[in-house]
């Protein structure tokens, strides 16, 4: 069963993605003739206007992937400097809401940015030293490094690539559009198992995706 909820991954022509689109703009994409072709599986059928010659009426077959040309391109984000902004969201979701210090997962809202090494203390605002990390540890933690307040990492921080960065913006993402993006993931990617993870567990309990 799939709803109209589910985003669509817009890549570029080369196949690198883009973005995530709702279906309607999707539809958009279509109608200006910019989708240049199309992967996964047949999303949604969308139907149009009347044919006022043949009486037929138009219909678009929307696919979970569509690449699409007049787009930025997507080349820059996948050259060797390219680093993803940071923002909490991404954040979160890339340490899995997982407190970083406790191991304990949280919702949003508990959840705070932690400098591991603290910007007082010389350390930067960047993917590669910023953590997920409940109020309260980060509130024990302080303006200390983790080994001062007696804290240890449960993972190294990492910088996501842009096929990270996409895969982690991304909402019920499907089964084709995960092993689009996951091909493009580093094969050193730390997402690899949390995703072989789910995937064992979705097999388990094949009624939720
Ligand atoms: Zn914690």
């Amino acid at each position: 069963m799939t709803s109209l909820d589910h985003h669509i991954l817009r890549t570029d022509v080369s196949g690198l993605p883009l973005e995530w689109v709702t279906y309607q703009d999707a539809v958009r994409l279509y109608y200006l003739g910019h989708v240049a072709y199309t992967c996964g599986r047949s999303l949604y059928r969308v139907r149009g206007g009347y044919n006022a010659a043949t009486g037929q009426r138009s219909a678009i077959d929307l696919s979970s992937i569509i690449a699409t040309e007049g787009a930025t391109q997507a080349s820059v984000k996948v050259s060797p400097g390219y680093t993803p902004p940071l923002n909490n969201e991404t954040l979160f979701r890339r340490d899995d809401h997982i407190c970083m210090y406790c191991g304990n997962r949280f919702r949003t809202s508990m959840l705070s940015r932690d400098h591991v090494r603290p910007i007082s203390r010389g350390g930067q605002d960047i993917w590669n030293n910023v953590v997920a990390a409940c109020k309260r540890c980060n509130n024990h933690k302080g303006d200390r490094r983790p080994e001062q307040a007696g804290l240890e990492l449960i993972a190294v921080p990492f910088t996501p690539t842009h096929a990270e960065y996409i895969y982690l913006q991304g909402r019920r993402i499907l089964a084709d559009q995960m092993a689009f993006l996951r091909a493009q993931f580093p094969r050193r990617s730390p997402l690899h198992q949390r995703l072989t993870l789910a995937e064992e567990l979705a097999r388990e309990r094949p009624d939720h995706s």
